[in-house]
Formats: C-alpha cells, structure tokens, sequence
C-alpha cells in the first residue's frame, strides 16, 4: 500500500516510536467495548484506540436517514456490563449512540481514543514479538507509528466512505435527487415529495415508514421479497423486571430471555422451515389490509433466515402499508426517466427522490494490510479461529459479531476471551500466540449466508473450517460454552516466546 512505503521512508531507526500494551483499531460498539474489557482486566496495562474518523459510534454515528434504529432488541445489543435502561427496546439511532458516548465516559476509555487515525498497514515481528503499525492521520495525511503487543482490530466490516450501489441504466437522466443511505444529506426535503425507495432490507423496511410521515407517499421497489416480522418496540417484560429488580439483575436476566428466544426463532427457521414460514405470513396477514398480496411482496423464495430476517417495531410498515402511504412494488427496474423509474413489467414510477437503500460493500479489517516478518497476509488464504483471530498471525483478534442474533453478543465474548488469553499469556510467560491451522480442516466461506453483500465479496475474507475450532457457529450458547469458559490453551493455539513478567495479574 503506498501510505505505508511512505511510512517507511519517513520512520528511521532512530525515531522514537510509541508503545502500547494493546492497540484496539476502531471505537463503534466492538472498540469501545474492547477497551472497557481490557482497562477493567488490565488496569496498568497502556492501551488506545485508534479511529479514522473524527467521533466514536462508527456506524451509530455514521448512519443518519430518517428513523434509523437496530433492528435488535438493545438488551442483547447493549454490552453485558452496561444496562440498557431505556423503555425502548428497540432504539433510535441517536439512543443508542448516546449509549456508546456514555459508556465510553463512564468508564473513562474516551481519553484513549485517538481519533482522524486510520491505520493502513500493521506488521508482526516474531524476532520483537510486537506489531508495527502504521496510521495516516485524516487531517494532515502524516503517517503516525506505533508499536504494540497486541492488536485488536475493531473495524467492523463495510467501507466507511461509500455504500453499495448497483448500476442502474439511465441514472443520469433523471431530473429528481438520488441518495444512498449511507451518505444522508442534511439538506434533503422529502415533505410532500414522491419518494422511490430501492431495497427490501433492513435499511429500507425502516426508512420506507419513516419517510411516509412526511413524503407525499413512498414506494418501496424490491426485485425479490425478505421476510419482515413485527415485534414490539417496547419489551413489557423487560420494563416490568426493571421496576422490580435492580437494573443489572432485571438486565441479565433479559438479555438472557432475549438471547434465548432469537436463537429459538434461529432454529426453529432452520429446522421447520415450512412451518415458520406459514406462521409469519399468518402474523403479517393480521396487519395487512384484507386481500394484501403477501405472496408476491412478503415471500421469499429462500426459506425464514437464510439470509437476514427483517425486524420492523410495532409493525410501522405494516401500519404505513394499511394507512396508504408506503406501496411495495416487487418488479425489475428497466431504466430510470428524467421523471422516474421505468419497470421491466412495463409501469412506471414517478418520483421527486430515489433513495438507493441497496446495501454496504464489505471491507474486512478496515482494509489495512496485515504482514507477518515482512510477508503481507492474502487474508483469503487464512482461516479463522473461533471466529476471532486468523491462522498464523500472532497476537491478533478481531470482532466481527452475529449475523443472525445482536452483534454485541459476540463482541462481549471475544473480548472476553482475548482478556483470559492475555492472562493466560501473562501467567506463563509467553509473548506470542498464533492459531496453527490444521491441514485436515476442510476450508469453508466465512459467513454461510446468502445475502447479496456477503456474496459479492466472502471470497476476500477469511475462510472458516469444517470442525472445530475453525468453524463460525454463528450460535451464542455454544460460543458462551467455548469463549467463556473453554479452555486457551488448546491444541490449534500455539504459545512461544518469552516475556518478562509484569506482575500484574488480570482482574477477573
Ligand atoms: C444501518 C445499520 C444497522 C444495523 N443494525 C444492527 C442491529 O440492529 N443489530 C446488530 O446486531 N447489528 C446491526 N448492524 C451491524 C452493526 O454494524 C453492528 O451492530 C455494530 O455497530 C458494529 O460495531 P463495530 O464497532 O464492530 O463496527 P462499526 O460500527 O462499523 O465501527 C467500526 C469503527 O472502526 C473505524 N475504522 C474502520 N476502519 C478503520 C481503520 N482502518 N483505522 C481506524 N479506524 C477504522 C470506523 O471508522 C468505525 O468508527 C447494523 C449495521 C448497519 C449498517
């Protein structure tokens, strides 16, 4: 990469490079909730954050269309050691980003983010048992260099700087405004307009909703449906614990039931597939107007969580649907018209906006290249471990949550395990650790999941295996069993080196 040629021309021997016990890349959810895990196990341990970006929240705070909001409920979203203490259960963006800032503050990880530092390039160094890393800063286009022992990246896993857009013929011809979610304008008037909106996921189940209140009326354009289920966007028993147990109490406990019931919904998906599909298109059918055509804009040809199932509060899009003001139309766009779209089918939609609600591109690890002992990583031809850390790269995890339940989920147990790893580390004296990939263990795409943005790039990722503990069990209660509690020591991780003891035991 040129940024990190030109950090080595810049960088001699004799400049003096900083040194941090743990170096976390990102502060959204997973890097705000790495620091707290490490700061609360290693108080003395030196740590930082570095963000490209000039706040904390990443896509939190990057995501501003009209009623942004998780799709999950915010006891299983929230961390493990932070209640969730709002009556929602299902939050705004802006909520759940005070969230994040407030947990940052509480636990005064805020002071170790560095910000407008994208890192580019980070090399291992088995000789010096330390990464070398190197960030650009946003600001200046300086190239910053660190040095650490441990690196945890905690980029989440779509480019910041532009969303997915397909090409859409004729696109230039037309006279109204485009925008991707990704990039929301500040100056967008949507009051009384004629709003497209393209996409069936869940970026555009929420805004569909949100806009109608204001738009003259809004189209949701699908080439193919995804199943959408209403839930509550307050979650009764979750208040009613609160009011009568104290908060960490009434929390756990719901992020317990919560955790429970979304895997139950999982499973059942998978393994009664027809039954569930009969079952939400019974639940949509008592939302929808009597004779909605379920079978053509809320039916998927796959079957319930072969690729991600909608969630949408309290039915709104049911409810727009009822009112009149949101219309799906599932059809193949033909081309645009200075005035709108024109379908494959033959008809034609007008409209003032089109909002291409049509998806990220995914990026793994914040597109730095990773090197060990001067030979850069092709990622595709790793595999990784538990789902946290690649095959022989020491001294390395990252975050990269569920896909079918609450990222944060998964993020609380990988740090947690990265704090017993460093532990274990710390007790026997060892200053590396590297997964050893087994030559038996078939290779498999990372995410098993049939979504379009997961496709048009998994072959860039990681692979995962066919066994064990290779394989991405995207199921929480069999990650509790192995990250919290299994052992770190096993068979695949390979200890070496040596390190003087800094007497600090870990905090459990
Ligand atoms: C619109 C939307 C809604 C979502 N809703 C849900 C939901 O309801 N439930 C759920 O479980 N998941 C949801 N997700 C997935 C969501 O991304 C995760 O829940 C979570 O926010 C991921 O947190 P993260 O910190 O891992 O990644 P991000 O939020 O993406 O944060 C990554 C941070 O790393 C920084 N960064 C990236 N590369 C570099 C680099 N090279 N150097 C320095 N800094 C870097 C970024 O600037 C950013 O601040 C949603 C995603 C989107 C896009």
């Amino acid at each position: 990469m040129a940024h990190a040629d030109t950090a080595t021309d810049i960088h001699d021997a004799k400049t003096p490079v900083e040194h941090l016990d743990v170096l976390i890349i990102g502060a959204g959810l997973s890097g705000i909730g790495a620091a707290c895990h490490v700061k609360k196990s290693f108080p003395h341990r030196t740590f930082a954050i570095l963000e490209s970006r000039e706040s904390m929240g990443g896509t939190w705070d990057l995501f501003r269309y009209p009623g942004i909001r998780s799709d999950s409920d915010m006891y299983t979203l929230g961390y493990r050691f932070k209640p969730w203490e709002k009556d929602q259960s299902i939050a705004d963006g802006a909520d759940i980003l005070e969230y994040l800032e407030e947990t940052a503050t509480d636990h005064g990880i805020d002071r170790n983010i560095r910000f407008r530092h994208r890192v580019v390039r980070a090399e291992w160094s088995t000789a010096d048992s330390q990464w070398r890393v190197d960030a650009e800063r946003t600001d200046t286009g300086e190239i910053v260099r660190l040095t650490t022992d441990f690196l945890m990246s905690c980029s989440g896993y779509y480019r910041y700087d532009e969303g997915y857009t397909p090409e859409f013929p004729g696109i230039d011809q037309f006279e109204g405004r485009v925008v991707h979610p990704q990039h929301w304008p500040d100056d967008l008037d949507y009051a009384g307009k004629r709003v497209v909106v393209i996409g069936s996921g869940a970026t555009a189940v929420t805004l569909a909703p949100a806009m109608s209140a204001e738009a003259a009326h809004v189209t949701m354009l699908q080439r193919s449906p995804t199943y959408i289920l209403a839930l509550p966007g307050a979650d009764k028993v979750a208040n009613g614990l609160r009011r009568l147990l104290p908060s960490r109490l009434a929390y756990a406990l719901t992020r317990l039931k919560n955790a429970t019931v979304s895997t139950a919904i999982y499973q059942l998906c998978q393994r009664y597939p027809k039954f569930m599909k009969g079952r939400i298109r019974q639940l949509q059918k008592g939302l929808l107007p009597e004779g909605y055509d379920i079978d053509t804009h809320l039916t998927p040809r796959y079957n319930p969580w072969d690729q991600r199932l909608c969630l949408v509060p309290d039915g709104d899009l049911f409810q727009s649907i009822s009112d009149g003001n949101v219309s799906i139309v599932t059809d193949h766009i033909d081309t645009f018209t200075d005035t709108g779209i024109t379908l494959k089918s033959g008809g034609d939609l007008d409209a003032d906006i089109v909002v291409t609600a049509t998806g990220l591109n995914l990026l793994a690890f914040g597109g730095m290249t990773l090197a060990v002992d001067g030979r850069d990583i092709d990622l595709s031809e790793t595999m990784a471990y538990k789902g946290m850390m690649l095959s022989g790269v020491p001294n390395f995890a990252f975050v990269v949550g569920y896909t079918n339940a609450s990222w944060t989920l998964k993020a609380d147990l990988v740090c947690e395990y990265v704090c017993r790893l460093l532990a274990h580390m710390d007790e026997n004296g060892y200053a590396q650790c590297a997964p050893e990939r087994n030559p038996s263990v078939a290779e498999e795409p990372f995410l098993d999941f049939a979504a379009g943005y997961v496709l048009r790039s998994v072959e860039s990722f990681p692979k995962q295996g066919s066994e064990a503990p290779w394989r991405l069990r995207m199921n929480y209660f069999r990650d509790l069993v192995t990250l919290r509690h299994g052992k770190v020591a096993d068979d695949a991780m390979m200890f070496s080196g040596t390190r003087s003891l800094t007497a600090e035991p870990a905090r459990r």
